[in-house]
């Protein structure tokens, strides 16, 4: 067999770790049941701990992010209302029009900045007084922000929002697939998350490292809904403490990594600034995803150069990459590709 010189450096996504030798040793010490009978100890001891560190009152885990988002949605909504995103909004972007599908809602799309809403945006967008318009019932925030570029709220900013949610009415669904990023970014405690929103999405298999899991956080009714809706789309699962061992042991452990996740992805991004063919607004780096611009060629023309050095970023735009760092790119990758960067471009 060939030997290969240098190490794949992936920087795709955050969902590309591998499980650590001590938290397959985390997996396979868990004491397991049938979750559909409500039997399994780890997960159930698991969702009352994640819930408490937000102030919620129940927790539900599920596969993906993409379900916790949906059942978020379907408890909060009935068919024939209207949800508030930005833009930029997974939930939007990246769910195969699901909330549509599921839930029967309508999605608005707002622009707002770097994926964030503020009140703004969302004044005079409020309907359903007469027969004919659709009824505004959600404002879904992500936190970090995907498609925004890892950006996070201030709590200012989530207030004003929860504020004029109150006076409006409305309910608010925070997708929080990354929201470890954004209370490491922040330092915002948990229970603050846990005051502003009505539904939280929490994922552990993007940059905390699990395999599989994210949870909804809500109050005791809402969950229960969003239990039986979940054994109704097929989600419903049996020996899942195994799983649940898994993204505890990464909130234990990997959660205290990122700080050092953002400081590569601030270093990577000073370096793509000093290139010439590249673009990038080094103020928009807040946490571990970087996105930049390709001021001469194609996105896809990039990507495969940087391939050839066993170096994978994903385009995000046609002239536009991103690059996502996480606990399994250290220094010496993040040399790696600054060296790389230089030569290229
Ligand atoms: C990845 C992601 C999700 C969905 O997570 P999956 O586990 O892939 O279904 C939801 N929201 C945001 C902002 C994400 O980045």
């Amino acid at each position: 067999m060939k030997k290969k010189s240098t190490k794949m450096i992936d920087l795709r996504s955050d969902t590309v770790t591998k499980p650590t030798p001590e938290m397959l040793n985390a997996m396979i010490g868990a004491i397991v049941g049938d979750d559909v009978f409500e039997e399994d100890p780890t997960v159930n001891a698991f969702q009352k701990k994640v819930a408490a560190m937000f102030g919620m009152e129940s927790g539900l885990f599920v596969p993906s992010g993409v379900m916790s988002n949906q059942l978020g949605i379907k408890v909060l909504t009935e068919s024939g209302d209207e949800i508030l995103i930005d833009e930029k909004g997974h939930i939007y972007n990246y769910e195969t029009g699901g909330a549509a599908f599921l839930s029967g809602v309508q999605i608005k799309p707002l622009i707002g900045k770097n994926g964030k809403l503020s009140v703004t945006e969302l004044e005079n967008q409020i309907k359903g007084a007469f027969d004919w318009e659709a009824k505004t019932k959600v404002v879904c925030l992500e936190n970090t922000t995907n498609k925004g570029g890892g950006s996070c709220y201030s709590e200012e900013e989530l207030s004003a929002i929860r504020a004029f949610a109150y006076e409006n009415a409305l309910l608010v669904h925070l997708d929080g697939a990354r929201i470890w990023n954004a209370m490491t970014a922040t330092g915002i405690a948990p229970k603050f998350f846990g005051q502003i929103a009505d539904t939280i999405s929490v994922c552990f298999s993007k940059g905390l490292g699990a395999p599989v899991g994210s949870m909804l956080l809500s109050s005791k009714e809402r969950i229960a809904k969003a239990r039986r809706y979940r054994k109704m789309w097929g989600g419903g699962m049996r020996q899942i403490g195994l799983l649940a061992a898994a993204a505890e042991y990464a909130l234990d452990n990997n959660w205290e990594l990122m700080k050092e996740d953002h400081h590569r992805a601030k270093e990577f991004a000073k370096t793509v600034s000093e290139c010439s063919k590249l673009s990038i607004d080094l103020d928009s780096v807040e946490t571990n995803i970087v996105i930049f611009d390709l001021l001469e060629e194609d996105a896809v023309s990039a990507q495969k150069k940087l391939a050839k050095k066993d170096i994978h970023v994903v385009p995000f735009g046609p002239k536009t990459l991103r690059a996502t760092f996480h606990f399994q790119i250290g220094d010496s990758e993040l040399e790696r590709v600054k060296t790389a960067f230089r030569q290229i471009f």
